[in-house]
């Protein structure tokens, strides 16, 4: 097909995600034809720097060797089965390196095929694991505001962005939300580096209330990403497990985001030094290449599950492609990875060009804010630095800088008025300062204000 072929049909027949298709109207959907490394290459070859691992699932690059290879060879064996009564070698590879990996005593993996299905096994495990000990009153969820998890209905329930959720509100489960940090703009008038979490009073109070009630405390560690990668101390985590192992409730960390090396170690609840009752893994766990999932669960959890087929307590939860081989063969690959090259060490000289650039960009008038964890790195803009008054969102300055980025060769995509770099943890250096030298370019054009 020709690039005219593919756009005229997609405009009559695709329907994309997260998308105002009437935006296509003025900005058409690019055509890509294959990926190098860090980088995107479109059908007419102009070249876009993946700023943002394509939604944050590409870890190593795009095109890979090594994950081109056990795909390929994966293949050839066999690319789907039936996982319910049968079993494969990457799956069982895939269980025992991510449980010798998982922060705290994670000691079982469930397999689904994205990161909104983990959450929704996550939840009901929590959920029928009270239900068959003797608590069935622990009913309800507890998430932080500004939480994203996902978008099924359960997911969507323990959500706190209203942008993703409003309209869905009358069709969502009943839980509760507690005020999460704000580090930007704490209400305690503290920085994130030398704080103790005083904000963990609101969930605290609210677990220690309503205890009897609460299955699980479900959070996303470190980074809350789509609510614009707000990033808050490991301390709060830290809290949060003393807390739920208190008044017996779950912690469920959704790590689908910031695991596997995006905040600079392998998975996030490390930096705290604490382990979760249930862990969704999903987004860069298959390298970027196939969509999977998995939910680790304490032996504690399994067992409550484990009994005669009779007593109709097994987690009758499954999707047709659970364990799929190819992408099971693909997270394996991606464990060597991180087992055999110096992925995690090699993020320091990356770490400090951000800490360079971000020198440069809290100069600027508009940004209120550059904050950074891990590789995970975020620019706030505001219309004034005093009172850290936000863009009407109306103006939709990130959007703007979206197409402004894309003309000059690189593709962010910004959360509202935050513009964020999320790129492969192997970005080479030159890439990362030319990812920064165009969202600084497409910044300043917008805003003015150099
Ligand atoms: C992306 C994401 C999800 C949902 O994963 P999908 O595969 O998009 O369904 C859930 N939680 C967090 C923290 C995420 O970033």
């Amino acid at each position: 097909m020709t690039k005219d072929q593919i756009l005229d049909i997609d405009r009559r027949h695709l329907w994309h995600p997260c998308t105002q298709q009437k935006d296509h109207e003025l900005q058409p959907p690019i055509p890509i034809a294959r990926g190098e490394g860090s980088w995107l290459v479109d059908v007419d070859g102009r070249r876009y720097i993946d700023g943002v691992s394509s939604w944050w699932v590409n870890l190593f690059g795009h095109n890979h060797p090594r994950l081109n290879r056990a795909l390929q060879q994966q293949a050839e064996r066999i690319a789907h089965h039936i996982f319910a009564g049968f079993t494969h070698e990457p799956a069982a590879e895939l269980a025992q390196r991510l449980v010798a990996l998982a922060p705290g005593n994670l000691n079982r993996v469930f397999l689904a095929d994205n990161g909104s299905a983990a959450v929704e096994v996550a939840l009901k495990m929590s959920f029928q694991y009270w239900q068959q000990s003797g608590r069935p009153d622990k009913i309800r969820f507890v998430s932080l505001t500004e939480a994203y998890h996902g978008e099924t209905v359960g997911a969507l329930s323990v959500g706190g962005c209203d942008l993703y959720r409003d309209i869905y509100r009358p069709m969502l489960l009943d839980t509760f939300q507690a005020q999460g940090p704000d580090c930007f703009r704490c209400p305690y008038g503290l920085s994130r580096d030398r704080c103790d979490a005083p904000c963990f009073e609101h969930l605290e109070r609210l677990v220690a209330e309503r205890h009897r009630e609460i299955a699980a405390v479900i959070v996303e560690p470190l980074i809350q990403g789509a609510a614009g990668m707000r990033i808050y101390p490991p301390v709060y985590l830290r809290k949060l497990r003393q807390l739920c192992d208190t008044w017996q409730v779950h912690y469920i960390a959704d790590e689908i985001a910031v695991g596997f090396g995006r905040t600079g170690k392998l998975f996030a609840n490390e930096h705290a030094g604490v382990g979760p009752d249930l862990l969704c893994l999903s987004k860069g766990i298959t390298g970027g290449y196939l969509p999977l999932s998995a939910v680790l669960a304490t032996e504690d959890i399994y067992q409550a599950f484990y009994d005669d087929y009779a007593t109709l307590r097994a987690f009758l939860h499954s999707h047709s492609y659970t364990g799929n081989p190819l992408a099971c063969a693909l997270a394996v690959e991606v464990q060597k990875i991180f087992a055999e090259e110096p992925i995690l060490a090699d993020l320091a000289p990356r770490t400090a060009l951000l800490d360079a650039w971000a020198e440069r960009f809290r100069q600027h008038p508009r940004v209120g804010e550059f904050r950074r964890c891990g590789l995970v790195a975020a620019v706030e803009l505001v219309a004034r630095q005093e009172g850290k008054i936000p863009f009407p969102w109306q103006e939709r300055k990130g959007y703007a800088i979206y197409r402004r980025a894309l003309e000059k060769g690189a593709l962010l995509r910004p959360l509202g008025n935050v513009i964020y770099f999320m790129p492969a943890l192997n970005i080479p250096l030159d890439t990362l300062d030319q990812l920064l030298d165009i969202a600084w370019q497409a910044m300043v054009e917008e805003l003015g204000g150099a």
